[in-house]
């Protein structure tokens, strides 16, 4: 039996309960339960915050899981990285109030950024050769310039109308992400197979919605 862990209740929840259904493999989905097991393949599927699910498939709680890879390298854990799945597509980007004057990078020199993921908006603009103050919040980041905590944000974007809503315009992409399977680096020879069976049924599906 292999376990799985995946987002309890969240953007990645569905599409991932959904990757494993047209796998063939079936569960009793209960809301309320944190575990279910499959009824025809040996999995056990953890549901947990998706901040989580890394630190878990590191220290080997969970086999497996399915997070997205802005959590993931944000986390540093980039190496238990297996698949990407191609759902759940997202960027993390800069961005300013739709008023601010601004050029290029160099305009964020000196200046006060709020984020959820200060280590890949630190690498991001390490690499730019820019330094700016960078706040850590753990949510609400877009209202962070309206209530005069930040002079821009990075945050995670899909369609950019949560930005527009809040008065903002992006600027600059940090890092494009989507989810990704990850797993413990040393399975069980067993749990080694039965994760390459998964493998195996994840790539058909995927070929299949090509
Ligand atoms: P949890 O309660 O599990 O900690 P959360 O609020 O941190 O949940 P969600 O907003 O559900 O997380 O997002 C989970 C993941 O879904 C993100 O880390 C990202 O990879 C992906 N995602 C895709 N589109 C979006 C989007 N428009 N906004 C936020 N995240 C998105
Ligand atoms: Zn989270």
């Amino acid at each position: 039996m292999i376990r799985l862990a995946i987002q309890k209740s969240g953007r990645l929840s569905e599409d991932s309960l959904n990757l494993i259904r047209e796998c063939g493999i079936s569960f009793v989905n209960s809301s309320l339960k944190l575990k279910t097991e499959a009824t025809n393949f040996p999995l056990e599927i953890l549901f947990l915050r998706d901040d989580d699910i890394p630190g878990y498939v590191a220290d080997g709680v969970a086999d497996i899981g399915i997070v997205g890879e802005n959590v993931l390298v944000e986390e540093g854990k980039q190496e238990l990285q297996v698949q990407k799945l191609g759902f759940s597509q997202c960027r993390l980007s800069i961005a300013v109030p739709k008023n601010t004057v601004y050029d290029d990078i160099s305009g964020l020199e000196g200046k006060n950024i709020a984020t959820s993921y200060p280590n890949l908006l630190q690498a991001y603009l390490s690499g730019e050769g820019v330094q700016a103050h960078i706040h850590t919040i753990s949510g609400s980041v877009e209202i962070a310039p309206s209530i005069g905590l930040a002079d821009a944000i990075c945050d995670i974007v899909s369609s950019g109308s949560t930005l527009i809503s809040n008065g903002l315009r992006e600027v600059q992409t940090v890092f494009r992400s989507e989810a990704v399977l990850i797993a413990h680096p040393k399975l069980t020879e067993v749990k080694r197979q039965i994760l390459n069976q998964l493998l195996f049924r994840i790539d058909a599906v995927r070929k299949a919605q090509k």
